[in-house]
């Protein structure tokens, strides 16, 4: 097969592997990873290709539409070099430690390291059982996997650290889901997306050894994970100090992290310290969803309820939380461990000047107004007002606008049909107040600089599920044509606005996957 892609074992031959070699579901104990192989498929058909991740890889065009490509990112056959595994690790989920959970159906098949030097790790998520599968199947829906490919590379676009998708393929087998865990099971379409990602390494792949108060296999992961992907941190040799710059990179990489996630309106909806990147990575894409109408108190996932524990405006703090297990989890290897106290208290102080200073930009104000934003949130909220179409609206208004004119040029964003009668009495006076602020400290080049931090066009809840109908038909024009939009998101891209960029139809309100979404992928 012709393809430049080399392998590089560094995680699997530092690191200690599972002494089981069979593919059942069981505990593993002081190792990293076990050795699996991905199922083969029954007639595995390539839906969807990303040529940006792929190029990562170094692979073109060419590469992509080989008949190597579709077998291989299907999972049905290997590559020269190719060594697949699956890694161990635990989590917290909802709160509550969850013991050892593990890519319970995502198979590493390598890491390679492309023509610039950068290393990059191939997972291919529902390619069959491994020892972490638990009581499930190991496979993954056409329906979460088209949720997954499309919103990966559309975080990447947005400027949103994130895993990558490389490919989406059918894998002509059928799935059987119980879609909302009702007691209505039915088959569906299989697929299979290849991720990737530097490392796919987790807060709970640290938790689950501490969990065990297995302290050398803790170590010797931190150790190789600090030396391989940290390497900036090693000044002569590794020391707890190291490991408190470690947390301090990881604190500070997930911090950024839920900054962009505020800032475009991204919920995770399952952020479980399993479902955390150790590089800042938005990763897993389950049952997530965008802020269409402003609710702090919105999450799309229907296992959350009850308590909205993973809602929007809940993120940062529960990233806090999550922080807080992993230096839980760390803890041991430190004699005292104020230092990581200091630390986790800093994130909450980098938190908010990051998140302000992010909200000034939205606004387009050279200074942060607390009152205004409070002020702001407030109103986005009580008037349903879409968050995507009024931040991009915002850049319209001119300082010499009156507030009526102001509220016209938003009103698309409203949801409620009889705003005319609500708008003067909720508007009227932020909006006196923000003119004001822009005669004396508007950004230079607002417009533009609000365009390039407000996005025009997001996955829309609604938007996915569309191609995802399409997709289930076989029909793939929807999944390529919004693959393509969601590349230039701040973009005005006129002729795509009717169709992408409007605000939730009323059909889509109270729809299965479009505002409601269980983990059941
Ligand atoms: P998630 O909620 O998707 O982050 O998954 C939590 C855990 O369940 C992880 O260990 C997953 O690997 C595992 N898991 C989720 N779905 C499946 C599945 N269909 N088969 C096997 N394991 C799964
Ligand atoms: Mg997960």
């Amino acid at each position: 097969m012709n393809n430049p892609l080399i392998f590089n074992h560094n995680f699997t031959k530092n690191l200690p592997a599972d002494s089981e070699t069979d593919n059942h579901t069981r505990q593993v104990f002081e190792a990293c990873f076990s050795w699996v192989t991905p199922e083969p498929t029954k007639k595995p058909q390539l839906l969807i290709a990303s040529p940006e991740t792929a190029a990562l890889l170094d692979l073109n065009e060419e590469h992509c539409q080989s008949a190597w490509f579709t077998q291989v990112f299907s999972g049905n056959a290997l590559l020269d070099g190719m060594k697949p595994y699956a890694m161990c690790y635990g989590g917290h989920q909802f709160g509550n430690w969850a013991g050892q959970l593990g890519d319970g159906r995502a198979i590493v098949l390598g890491d390679i390291i492309n023509q610039q030097g950068e290393r990059w790790s191939l997972q291919l998520k529902g390619a069959g059982k491994t020892p972490y599968s638990r009581t499930a199947d190991g496979l993954a829906v056409l329906r979460s996997s088209v949720r997954e490919f499309l919103c990966s590379e559309a975080m990447f676009h947005l400027g949103v650290p994130t895993t990558r998708a490389l490919s989406l393929c059918a894998t002509g087998d059928q799935v059987w889901r119980d879609m909302f865990y009702d007691g209505n099971p039915d088959d569906e379409h299989g697929a299979v997306v290849c991720r990737v990602a530097p490392t796919f390494l987790r807060f709970g792949s640290f938790e689950i050894f501490n969990s065990r108060q297995d302290i050398k296999t803790l170590k010797t992961l931190l150790d190789f994970t600090i030396t391989t992907y940290f390497p900036h941190l090693i000044e002569d040799n590794i020391t707890t100090e190291t490991y408190a710059k470690w947390f301090t990179e990881v604190c500070g990489t997930t911090k950024d992290m839920i900054v962009h996630w505020q800032r475009v309106g991204f919920v995770h909806g399952v952020m479980n310290t399993d479902n955390m990147s150790i590089l800042g990575l938005t990763i897993d894409y389950g049952p997530y969803g965008w802020l269409e109408d402003y609710n702090p108190d919105w999450t799309p996932n229907t296992t959350d309820a009850q308590f909205h524990r993973y809602a929007y405006g809940k993120q940062p703090s529960i990233a806090h939380w999550n922080l807080m297990k992993l230096a839980q989890a760390i803890a041991p290897l430190f004699d005292d461990v104020q230092p990581l106290q200091i630390i986790l208290d800093d994130y909450a102080v980098q938190y908010k000047s990051a998140w302000q200073d992010m909200m000034r930009q939205k606004l387009g104000l050279n200074q942060f107004d607390e009152a205004l934003v409070e002020a702001l949130m407030n109103k986005l909220e009580i008037m349903e007002t879409d968050m995507t179409i009024f931040f991009r609206k915002l850049a319209n208004i001119e300082a010499t606008d009156t507030p009526e004119a102001c509220i016209q040029t938003i009103s698309p964003a409203f949801y409620v049909d009889d705003w005319q009668n609500k708008a003067n009495e909720v508007w009227h006076g932020w909006f006196e107040a923000y003119l004001g602020e822009l005669q004396t400290h508007a950004v230079k080049h607002r417009k533009e600089a609000m365009n390039q931090v407000n996005p025009k066009y997001v996955l829309r809840n609604y938007l996915a599920q569309l191609a995802i109908d399409k997709a289930n038909e076989g029909d793939l024009s929807t999944l390529h044509e919004l693959f393509e939009v969601l590349k230039q998101p701040y973009a005005e891209q006129p002729k795509f606005e009717e169709k992408y960029a409007q605000k939730r139809p009323d059909w889509a309100r109270e729809r299965a996957g479009c505002s409601m979404l269980s983990c059941s992928s």
